[in-house]
């Protein structure tokens, strides 16, 4: 048994801006993969700027780089190539989180960038392509560290941890993602109706959009790239992953509530402004 705790407004760290300068909320970068594919890495910025990351670059390859220009404004854009680029990049001690997976494929490119991520031992969020590379790895945990954050959904997860998944039916989500977060050593955001986050230190919370929490119009495109960046954005401003996690989970699920039916990814980083304030 895990000791599964339901998320509320009053579990999450405090949020509020320290006013200082631009580069003491974080600098987030979000890794995008080729022209045609670069909408999710987009919509994953877009969710670390609103949640109020100081920074956020977008890293896309020269192939990519005016399809990102025409659509990015307070973003910034950097060019890189392949894993021995973003090596490079990540020199720079102030690039403080990364998201990977929302558009970046999964051939040779996405394998070598998530591979350059996880060794730079920064904050970093593997969801969507970046999961199925790493599920792909003969031993996918052997590189993980405890700044790693997964955001799986049940597909996914079946794919990363298919011997717990086959069990899911005889025991609680969140048993699971207990299971899962302390097998792979670094926090698990288990998404579904129900979202559980455990980190690998046993810590689990229980964010339910289920009964009168429902918010059924979260099940389109792309809200899941909206809630990488979310968690990356935090990850930035300094939050530990399982604070990170869930509070960009409960968020998320906040921004879907207050806009109703009729919702698209694009909507949830521009409600967030509002469901911030609620909590100040
Ligand atoms: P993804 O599957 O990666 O696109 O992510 C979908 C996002 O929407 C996750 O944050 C899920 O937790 C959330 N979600 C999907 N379906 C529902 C639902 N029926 N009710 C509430 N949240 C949902
Ligand atoms: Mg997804």
């Amino acid at each position: 048994m895990t000791g599964a705790r339901t998320l509320s407004a009053a579990d999450l760290q405090p949020l509020g801006k320290g006013g200082g300068h631009k580069y003491d909320e974080g600098h987030a970068v979000v890794v995008s993969g080729a022209m045609g594919r670069t909408g999710a890495a987009r919509l994953s910025a877009r969710g670390a700027l609103r949640i109020g990351a100081g920074l956020v670059t977008v890293a896309a390859p020269g192939s990519a780089m005016m399809e990102c220009a025409a659509q990015l404004t307070a973003i910034m854009l950097r060019r890189c190539e392949d894993g021995e680029a973003l090596a490079e990049m990540l020199g720079d001690g102030r690039l403080n989180a990364l998201c990977l997976g929302p558009g970046l494929g999964t051939d040779g490119r996405a394998g070598g960038l998530v591979d350059a991520a996880v060794a730079a031992r920064r904050s970093v969020v593997l969801d969507a392509d970046a999961l199925t590379v790493l599920a792909g790895c003969d031993d996918p945990f052997a590189m993980l560290h405890d700044a790693c954050v997964l955001t799986p959904h049940g597909g996914e997860f079946a794919r990363l941890f298919p011997d717990i998944a086959e069990r899911l039916d005889d025991m609680p989500k969140a048993d699971a993602t207990w299971e899962a977060a302390a097998r792979a050593g670094c926090t698990v955001v288990f998404k579904g109706p129900e979202t559980v986050i455990a980190g690998a230190d046993g810590r689990t919370w229980i964010n339910d959009a289920t009964g009168d929490r429902a918010v059924p119009w979260l099940a389109t495109a792309g809200t899941g790239d909206v809630l990488a960046g979310m968690v990356t954005g935090l990850l930035a401003r300094g939050l530990d992953p399982v604070d990170a996690a869930s509070a960009a989970v409960w968020l998320h699920a906040e921004a879907a509530r207050a806009f109703g039916p009729g919702l698209i990814a694009e909507d949830l980083p521009e409600m967030l402004p509002q469901v911030l304030r609620t909590l100040t």
